[in-house]
């Protein structure tokens, strides 16, 4: 059992951001051994996936069409405009869940936790609980 709340920084309009490691040390730090980890996400212009952390090039690539299937020049009528972001935002999701064994989180071999950012640069929050 656990709870709580660490602070991203993002760089850029539109990153990824490994957090994998941060998510580890919370579990290692409660202790458990078996259980489920959930992590969420409570902005509304941001993201959460599990996805390919070996080759950059894969965040670079969903990034970019991410761009490409949601224009940035549509007539949208949300006046903050960052309508693009709320869309990809939603897209990807706010949530992922992970299992945990022998004190550690099960992630395939290539697969890491990615804070998804579309209206940086900001400071973020991300939320976890242990079960
Ligand atoms: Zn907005």
């Amino acid at each position: 059992m656990g709870a709580g709340t660490f602070s991203v920084a993002t760089g850029s309009r539109m990153e990824f951001l490994d957090i994998t490691g941060q998510v580890q040390k919370e579990v290692a730090r409660s202790g458990i051994s078996d259980g489920i980890c959930y992590v969420y996400n409570p902005h509304t212009t941001a993201g959460l996936t599990i996805n390919e952390g070996a080759d950059p090039a894969v965040q670079d690539d969903i990034l970019a069409v991410l761009k490409k299937i949601i224009p940035f020049d549509h007539p949208y009528r949300h006046m903050e405009g960052n309508s693009p972001a709320h869309i990809m935002a939603s897209l990807l999701g706010s949530s992922v869940t992970v299992f945990i064994e022998n004190g550690q989180l099960v992630l395939g071999t290539w697969q890491k936790i990615f804070f998804c950012e579309f209206d940086g640069p900001r400071s973020r929050k991300v939320k976890w609980k242990l079960l």
